[in-house]
């Protein structure tokens, strides 16, 4: 199979192919290049990087993390806050 780098630099991966694997418009690819001139391109899995789960996960406050995370850190800086209001 031949495809030609478009002016852009991108390459459509075959329609084909997409639905055997499961490439839907928007999913994230990750491309390895191989060191010996061949390219690796894969469907990639978002992970959270405080658990490693997939569900849920989105670029929150920067950071690529899942809902539950989210919700974790900001019921600890609202039980910190609560905390210091309180310590004194
Ligand atoms: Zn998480």
């Amino acid at each position: 199979m031949y495809k030609r780098i478009q002016g852009n630099g991108s390459i459509t991966i075959p329609v084909m192919l997409r639905r055997s694997l499961g490439i839907k418009p928007r999913d994230t690819m990750e491309i390895i290049s191989q060191g010996d001139g061949s390219i690796v391109i894969r469907p990639c899995t978002v992970e959270c990087v405080f658990c490693g789960g997939t569900e849920n996960v989105a670029v929150r406050k920067g950071v690529r993390m899942c809902l539950a995370c989210y919700l974790k850190i900001n019921v600890r800086k609202e039980d910190r806050n609560g905390r210091e209001e309180t310590g004194n």
